[in-house]
């Protein structure tokens, strides 16, 4: 057998795993010789995995009993470790030390392995998923996380990409290699316990691309726990008790008696939630009604926000095939009320919604492995890019900063744009191009992700010379940036690599203490003592050097190389897809300016009028005309 074909039939025997890493729980999926999705159980039978961590002296222990220790050894656990994907270190110290979330996360995966491996002896190819605006930084450290934790990680894919195959497995609308037979437009509803999600996908035989996505991680099931927690905290202290919210071993012990009662309100018109807490003891008493009523507002954010997605997307809910309900927090039947009275269609529910995006991870892992081994045709599953990107510019009419954006959010990968932009002074030598990630036209208020400067520009331009900027971001997260000079030969380019923030060589360090469970003693020499706080995405990018046609060496940046791109009205019509951010600025400060100066100009025009009928009523008696008193 040669060397590819013996890769060829390990491809074929290998197990294709999936793991769904949740903000607060995770689970393992695999695809068994039938072909089906199937749950792997933990080695204590459960099916969801808390993605919580305790950093015991000489092991680390994930799962229930870590989230358990949370509330007696707080200093000592780590969760909601996700959020802090893409930072340098998990936000709390852990007994002192800073970790970095992909070692924490890896901790998880490493629980995970090892009960793929009680079950089916061996690890498998795994896929492991993340939420669908995940930038290439958190990605990357994901995958990371998987090596970390000796898993043979295939890909990495989206959340509702895989929530989707899951339905489409169930549901029948997905065929043998993993594709649909028709074209579909699919909504994926995600609502866990810390993050929600709003995802359009459309499917096409052969095809699953990502339409648009849009979501709020600071909002999920905790949030409806919080608002349980002080109603009935609010009724204990009106029975007569203290306030348990003030001590943390009752806070603890509350949270987990509201969780509980949240769940029964799933199921049941009432639950009880008994408070025994300083010697006095009380039952307080709510119905799913009441539940509903205060948190209302929490709902209808996530309805705001599933709203600004078709918008975005520019699709009519009569477009919709189908509406998936993925994460534990859609169980709660206000979720199932609302989405029917919005969209007029029947939320889908078929697929447990703990369970669909580790059994669709296992399908993507299987129909991953039968094409490498040429079994299957391709299947090409495309993503957009969650924020938008563009560069510093000067508003033209009013000449403050602005954010022009070249890539507009939910523009499907790989992108190109270009945009044209003016130089502001004659004669000017240099042009600084910042480039920033974000929705706000304040350069402020975006993220800085890189920074270069086209110098040595040919001598004499006039003012208002035009000047290309190109974007181009590949599916693989690498932006480049080009910029031209009509008439000028040699374009000048960048090239921003965002990358993760642990070295091949650091991976290598953790990988040893990770997979081997080791606890804070071993795993402290590795971790840091202070907060080196920033996001990979953000300062701890390398700044790109100024690529110029001749770099001369070191030149000072000249002071005027400040914000000198400023664009002309034309660029309006070269823009092929945005337009809005680009002119709102200058085009609502016109337009106010309008309406201020038309509202002037009338009133002083009825004042003068009145002015000057009643100075002739005073001074001419005589005349016959009608007066007002
Ligand atoms: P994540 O994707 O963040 O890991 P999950 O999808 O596992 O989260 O959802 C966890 C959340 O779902 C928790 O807030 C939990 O309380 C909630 N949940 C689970 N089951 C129910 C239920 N029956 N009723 C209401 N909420 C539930
Ligand atoms: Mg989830």
């Amino acid at each position: 057998m040669t060397d590819s074909e013996d890769r060829m039939s390990n491809m074929l025997t290998e197990d294709a795993v999936g793991i769904d890493l949740g903000t607060t729980n995770s689970a393992a999926a695999w695809i068994d010789e039938k072909g089906h999705s199937v749950m792997i159980r933990s080695t204590e039978g459960e099916l969801l995995t808390p993605s919580v961590v305790l950093f015991d002296d000489d092991e680390t222990i994930v799962g229930k009993s870590a989230r358990a220790a949370s509330t007696v050894h707080p200093d000592q656990v780590a969760q909601w470790v996700k959020r802090d994907m893409g930072f340098h270190v998990y936000h709390q110290p852990i007994r002192g030390r800073y970790f970095p979330p992909e070692v924490i996360q890896a901790c998880i995966l490493r629980k995970l392995k090892d009960d793929i491996v009680a079950e089916l002896d061996t690890v498998g190819q795994t896929v492991i998923t993340v939420p669908a605006y995940f930038d290439e930084p958190r990605r990357k450290g994901t995958a990371d996380a998987g090596e970390m934790a000796g898993l043979n990680v295939l890909d990495i894919v989206n959340e509702p990409t895989a929530a989707a195959l899951a339905f489409g497995e169930r549901l029948g609308f997905l065929n043998a290699s993993g594709s649909t037979a028709e074209e579909m437009t699919v909504l994926v509803y995600d609502l866990g316990g810390g993050t929600f999600d709003v995802t359009l996908l459309h499917m096409a035989p052969g095809r699953i691309q990502t339409i648009a996505t849009d979501g709020d991680v600071q909002l999920g099931g905790h949030d409806w726990d919080l608002r349980l927690l002080d109603f009935a905290a609010e009724q204990f202290i009106e029975s007569g008790g203290p306030d348990p919210r003030q001590d943390p071993a009752a806070f603890g012990r509350l949270y987990v008696a509201v969780e509980e009662a949240k769940h029964t309100l799933s199921a049941r018109n009432r639950a009880s939630i008994r408070i025994d807490h300083a010697r006095h003891c009380h039952a307080v008493d709510v119905t799913r009604e009441q539940f509903a009523d205060m948190t209302a507002d929490l709902l209808e954010r996530t309805v705001y926000t599933t709203r600004q997605v078709l918008t975005d997307a520019g699709i009519s809910w009569d477009k919709i095939s189908r509406l998936l309900l993925v994460g534990g927090s859609t169980r709660m039947p206000m979720v199932v009320e609302k989405l029917q009275q919005m969209s007029g269609i029947r939320p889908d529910r078929t697929v447990n919604p703990d369970e669909a995006v580790a059994r669709g991870a296992a399908l993507y892992a299987r129909f991953l492995l039968n094409q490498r081994a040429g079994r299957q045709t391709g299947y090409q599953v495309s993503n957009v890019n969650s924020h938008s990107l563009g560069v510093e510019g000067i508003d033209p009419e009013t000449m403050r900063k602005t954010k022009v954006t070249l890539i507009p959010r939910n523009t499907p990968l790989p992108a190109t744009f270009t945009d044209r932009f003016t130089i502001k002074r004659a004669g000017q030598q240099s042009i600084v191009v910042q480039v920033l990630e974000g929705e706000s036209s304040s350069p402020d208020d975006c993220t800085q992700i890189g920074r270069t400067v086209v110098r040595d520009l040919p001598p004499n331009l006039p003012m208002g010379a035009p000047i290309d900027v190109t974007f181009s971001y590949q599916s693989n997260g690498r932006l480049e940036i080009h910029t031209q000079i009509p008439g000028m030969a040699q374009p000048c380019r960048l090239t921003i690599q965002r990358s993760s923030g642990l070295s091949d060589g650091r991976i290598a360090d953790w990988r040893g203490s990770v997979s081997a469970a080791a606890g804070f003693d071993r795993m402290a020499a590795l971790a840091v003592t202070e907060e080196p706080r920033a996001a990979l995405s953000l300062a701890s990018l390398p700044l790109p050097e100024a690529l110029t046609p001749s770099p001369p060496p070191e030149p000072p940046v000249p002071p005027d190389a400040g914000p000198v791109v400023s664009q002309p009205a034309q660029a309006e019509a070269d823009r092929p897809n945005d337009g809005q951010t680009h002119f709102t600025t200058s085009r609502r400060s016109s337009t106010l300016r309008f309406w201020v100066l038309l509202t002037g100009w009338i009133l002083s025009s009825v004042v003068g009028l009145a002015v000057g009928y009643l100075l002739v009523l005073w001074l001419f008696p005589e005349i016959d005309l009608p007066r007002p008193w």
